[in-house]
């Protein structure tokens, strides 16, 4: 199978090198839309599916596309929103050197994209598409920001799935898939005190700067390297000058975490903090942003299936991982769904202009997305 997607690999760089420049920042809806109309034609064209728009007021339209009418329904998820701002495919536009391929997006996602729809139209073109499945294919406008609106799709689609695969990149060095994400929280402290002249009245004053510097040494040390529970207080603000008590000071925090009872514990922990200092007042706002993406007994079969596919009809050994950084799989894994993520293209540099597509695993994780879709 995967020498015939091979021999498909000039239309498929023709397309990826049109989608790559075609800018799509999340939070441009006129180029997101653009995008979303040149996905959902290329889907009906590729697959004889249907793709069919779900209007934003936001961001660029989600797109919904559909192939088959079984019973058992499978979940593809992808983006099509890049990080990268409106111009950049101009200054910087899709190039192929040594085997690789360069440009804004072409890693993160945009080759995973094409990945799957060509699997889809593999199994189309032999007549493979298994009778007893249909295949739910959603490629959101909005996941580099968060998913704020993408998410109840995901969630309402992976709750009618029995599996659902993740066209993010894999793990490098090894192009591992990744059977489980740490889920994310994210917090603004404020403190606020009394101010007063450091050198006149400094009895009267209650710093906010002491008081949330303590709250920061607490916080860090909820990390814990080996529950995978870590915590980062990654910005602060607060003060207007040394010979002023601080009246005021916030910090922004994030914390990732392995479970979803873990993730329940340092909510509470959060929304029950105290000042140290008498007259201090706290004020917490924020919450629990992607849950995590446990791996249960299910993801692991769905695994093991991956990795014999692939070492008897691919000769590639794939191996498991697991990361920090989240996706739009923590939404449905956390429905309950089995979800094996980063089967999209290998590479590097994401989110950097060093970003690129690695050709030759193209055909050979096409080739293992469509047989997981046919065997699962
Ligand atoms: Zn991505």
């Amino acid at each position: 199978m995967h020498s015939y997607i091979r021999e498909q690999m000039n239309d498929f760089l023709q397309l990826l090198e049109e989608s790559v420049n075609m800018d799509s920042p999340s939070r441009d809806k006129p180029q997101g839309d653009r995008m979303a109309n040149w996905y959902g034609q290329l889907f009906e064209r590729l697959t004889g599916g249907k793709a069919v728009r779900i209007h934003n007021d936001t961001y660029g339209d989600q797109l919904r596309c559909e192939l088959g009418n079984g019973e058992k329904q499978i979940l593809l998820i992808g983006h099509y929103d890049t990080v990268w701002p409106l111009g950049e495919a101009e200054r910087r536009p899709f190039t192929i050197a040594d085997g690789k391929a360069f440009g804004p997006g072409v890693y993160d996602m945009k080759a995973g994209l094409l990945q799957a729809m060509f699997a889809l139209h593999v199994l189309r073109e032999w007549d493979r598409f298994p009778k007893d499945k249909r295949v739910v294919f959603l490629i959101n406008s909005d996941e580099e920001i968060g998913s704020p609106t993408s998410r109840r799709l995901v969630e309402e689609e992976a709750r009618q799935s029995s599996a659902c695969f993740v066209l993010e990149p894999p793990t490098e060095p090894n192009g591992a898939l990744k059977t489980w994400r740490k889920g994310s929280a994210h917090y603004s402290l404020t403190v606020n005190g009394v101010s007063a002249h450091a050198g006149v009245d400094h009895h009267k004053g209650v710093s906010a700067i002491e008081e949330l510097s303590r709250q920061v040494q607490a916080l860090h040390a909820l990390t814990d390297y080996e529950t995978g529970t870590t915590v980062n207080v990654g910005v602060i603000r607060g003060g207007i000058g040394a010979n002023v008590i601080a009246d005021y000071a916030e910090a922004e925090v994030d914390i990732r975490m392995m479970t979803t009872e873990e993730a329940k514990r340092l909510d509470q922990w959060m929304s029950t903090l105290q000042p140290t200092l008498p007259g201090a007042r706290l004020s917490v706002t924020g919450g629990i942003r992607r849950p995590p993406m446990q791996r249960t007994e299910q993801t692991a079969q769905l695994f093991a299936l991956a990795r014999k596919i692939s070492a008897d009809e691919l000769g590639m050994e794939l191996e498991e991982s697991g990361t920090g950084g989240v996706s739009d799989g923590n939404f449905a894994a956390s429905c309950g769904v089995p979800t094996l993520d980063g089967l999209g293209a290998r590479g590097g540099f994401a989110h950097s202009p060093g970003e690129f597509v690695t050709l030759e695993d193209i055909p050979l994780r096409t080739a293992l997305l469509a047989r997981l879709l046919e065997t699962c």
